[in-house]
Order: C-alpha cells, then structure tokens, then sequence
C-alpha cells in the first residue's frame, strides 16, 4: 500500500472515491469534443484545460518537461488527428520554465547530488531560446507528412503570472 517513503496513496485514494461518487464522465468516446490538442510543460502552475476555457473530455493533453514537441507528442498528435478529433493543435511553453532556466549540467549536478548517485547519463532537454524552440516545434508538427494542412497549428507562450497566453506564430 505505501511506497518507500512511507506516505503511501491512502488520501489520493480516498478522494477518488469521492470523485467516483459523483463520477459524470461515463460514456465518453474519447475524442476531442472541442476539437482541441495542447502540449505543454508538466509545471504545476499550468491548468490546461482551464486557461483555455475547456473541462474534461474537451481536449487531447500532452505533457513533458518544457511543451517540447518531441516523438512521442508527434505521435500523440497523429493520433489525435486521425482518430480522436483534433483540428487545432497549441503548443504552449511557458515563463520562468525549469528547462529553460538551467544547462543540462547543472541539471545533472543538481540531480546528482538529490540521488546521491552519478546522474551525467540522464539527459535533460534543457530549452536556450524558448521562442525559437517554439518556432521549431510549431514547424515540425505543420510539416509533419501525416498532420493535414487543415489542422490549425499555434505557437504561445503561457505567462504563469499572469495566465495569459501570448501567440508567437
Ligand atoms: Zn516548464
């Protein structure tokens, strides 16, 4: 029941009964009701769904360190385009991000000295210049030979201060 830490899932648990007991997204398909795909960062401060106006069963959400579009968010979103909906896909980075704020050396020593073990084999896919990853990125899924040129495709970096959402592309 507990993990090794010892605090264990007991609270998580009991709260997903709670949800389960007054469950109402039973009998979803699994598309994207709104049409809607967005890859972001996994930082806390970012609600995806909320900052866009959105609830659960609207959109398809892919999360990883920085809103990076790498493989398996391409994947995602061929997925998506094909079975489950999506005709706009948003990628959003954000401010005062962690991939983007440090070298993936730091990051390595950091984490070393958390582990208390070598982390110079793990990579980190630190960011330099965020807007120009994100012109990269909004490229790659607008390029993609299986993303059709009907899907609408937007670049926008997330203020975590303010909320809003700035288009770049
Ligand atoms: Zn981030």
């Amino acid at each position: 029941m507990s993990g090794g830490n010892g605090v264990g899932f007991d609270d998580l648990l009991a709260a997903n009964e709670e949800f389960a007991g007054s469950f109402a997204l039973q009998g979803f398909d699994g598309v994207a009701r709104a049409g809607v795909a967005v890859v972001t960062c996994m930082d806390s401060r970012i609600d995806p769904l909320g900052m866009i106006g959105l609830k659960p069963g609207d959109a398809k959400i892919f999360r990883n360190p920085g809103g990076r579009v790498d493989g398996s968010a391409l994947e995602a979103l061929v997925l998506g385009v094909h079975l489950l909906n999506v005709q706009r896909v948003l990628v959003v980075p954000h401010t005062r991000c962690a991939m983007a704020s440090r070298s993936q050396q730091e990051l390595r020593t950091i984490i070393g000295e958390s582990a208390g073990q070598d982390a110079s084999w793990q990579s980190f896919h630190v960011v330099g210049d965020q807007l120009d990853a994100l012109a990269q990125d909004v490229a790659k899924v607008r390029s993609h030979p299986l993303i059709p040129d009907t899907v609408q495709v937007g670049g926008f970096m997330y203020d975590v201060d303010t909320g809003l959402l700035t288009q770049h592309g």
